[in-house]
């Protein structure tokens, strides 16, 4: 399997805990390496396009609101099968649900405030990437 990128979002709820430490050497831990961070306050229309796949989805708005309360970490996880790495070690979309070592299970407060974002295909984690980060701007 050849190396790989996918995008991550360090939540709201998990940047007011004080958790990005605690959360990035999870994926330390797991063989990700992040080759790429910053910590910024989305504004509504960019919240709002992120998540776009989800419009008619009854929580959309309250995502959006929630994706806006604070700042969030976003960076590019790099290793082997990252997507899908990324997408075990951070464990089910709703807590109750997930894994007890993964970092929902571990840090989420509830199916919305859970902490972390991570693409969930090659393609998608693509598009993400670029979203958030020009090229020079991820170093290895
Ligand atoms: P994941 O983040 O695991 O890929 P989805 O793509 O299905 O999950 O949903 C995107 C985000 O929307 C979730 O991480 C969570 O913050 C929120 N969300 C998903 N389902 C619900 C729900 N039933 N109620 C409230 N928020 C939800
Ligand atoms: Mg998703």
């Amino acid at each position: 399997m050849a190396k790989e990128r996918t995008l991550s979002i360090i939540k709201p709820d998990a940047t007011r805990r004080n958790l990005t430490g605690k959360i990035n050497a999870v994926f330390e831990d797991a063989g990700l390496s992040i080759v790429a961070q910053k910590r910024m306050q989305l504004t509504p229309a960019q919240a709002g396009a992120f998540y776009a796949v989800h419009k008619e989805r009854p929580f959309y708005n309250d995502l959006v609101s929630f994706m806006i309360s604070g700042p969030v970490v976003v960076q590019v996880l790099e290793g082997e099968n990252a997507v899908a790495k990324n997408r075990d070690v951070m464990g089910a979309t709703d807590p109750k649900k997930a894994e007890a070592h993964t970092i929902r299970a571990q840090f989420a407060e509830s199916i919305e405030a859970n902490s972390v974002h991570g693409s969930d295909s090659a393609e998608n984690a693509a598009n993400e990437i670029s979203f958030f980060f020009a090229e020079t701007e991820i170093l290895p």
